[in-house]
């Protein structure tokens, strides 16, 4: 699985989606992350079957959604975001956050889905430590990857020790905060000392900790910038300092709260 990926939700189905992935395509990614939720996955899938690009080459995730969760419906929606992005597989599926009382159901749908090579891996989001111990008391299959928010001012360490523990990998969802960590004047001043942006010194300290990434971008200049991160890199001691940032607050939802929503 590629490291860096690009991410597209609120990403809007149409053209923008079109040539938001067309764009990340062409400067180099080969990873999409997409969700049913999303209502972009036509657009995303034309993109990819344009680009031209060869399948094995790619590496396409997308989530199945809170109200189509449980075994039966999962299946059937999985079937639905395959012809919507016109995929005879997908690389990575996963289900999108823990709907309560539902989602080892939707889990054995993922196990059968992977059993059938639908799908390369599958995984989870926004799963906590205590839905992790949960799920695998019955799974067949352990989770490949689990997607959390994470950025440096939401660094969750304890997560990330367990999945390490676990063998399974971390990606990190709103690896910028969305945004709201790029105004960190700490971050900026980390970046001016190595000619680079905020979210590419970002997106470094996502990469040097081994964690999977995927920036969001509707704008091809950032796009592209958010691919440029592989020509530096951050000593121990701007890790130690973007370490130091965590402040354990999330700009998303609390997977123990979502419920409630
Ligand atoms: P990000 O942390 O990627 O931040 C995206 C925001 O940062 C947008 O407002 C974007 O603006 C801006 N931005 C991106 N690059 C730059 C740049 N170089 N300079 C300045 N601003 C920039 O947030 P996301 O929530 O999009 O997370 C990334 C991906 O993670 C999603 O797209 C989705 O695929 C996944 N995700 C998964 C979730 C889950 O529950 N599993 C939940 C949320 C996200 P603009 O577009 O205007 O450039």
């Amino acid at each position: 699985m590629p490291r860096l990926g690009f991410g597209v939700f609120k990403v809007q189905e149409g053209s923008e989606a079109y040539a938001a992935v067309s764009t990340a395509l062409k400067v180099g990614y080969r990873a999409i992350d997409t969700a049913a939720v999303y209502g972009n996955e036509e657009s995303v899938g034309k993109a990819i079957k344009d680009s031209g690009i060869p399948r094995e080459e790619l590496f396409i995730t997308t989530k199945v959604a809170n109200d189509q969760q449980g075994y039966d419906s999962t299946l059937q929606a999985f079937a639905t975001s395959l012809e919507k992005l016109q995929l005879d597989y997908v690389d990575l599926y996963l289900i999108h956050w823990p709907v309560k009382g539902k989602y080892k159901d939707t889990w054995r749908a993922l196990e059968e889905i992977y059993r059938l090579k639908k799908a390369r891996v599958i995984g989870v989001s926004n799963f906590h430590i205590h839905h992790m111990e949960d799920l695998l008391k019955d799974a067949e299959v352990v989770p490949a990857v689990n997607q959390i928010e994470l950025h440096p001012t939401l660094s969750q360490v304890p997560v990330r020790t367990w999945m390490q523990e676990h063998d399974i990998a971390v990606e990190s969802w709103g690896p910028l905060g969305q945004g709201a960590d790029l105004k960190n004047p700490h971050i900026l001043a980390i970046g001016e000392k190595y000619g680079k942006s905020v979210a590419q010194v970002i997106i470094r300290w996502h990469l040097q900790h081994n964690l999977i990434v995927i920036p969001k971008s509707v704008h091809e200049q950032r796009i592209a910038e958010n691919f440029q991160v592989f020509d530096f890199e951050l000593t121990a001691e701007d890790m130690a300092v973007l370490d130091s940032l965590n402040t354990d607050d999330r700009q998303g939802t609390n997977p123990d709260d979502f419920d409630k929503r």
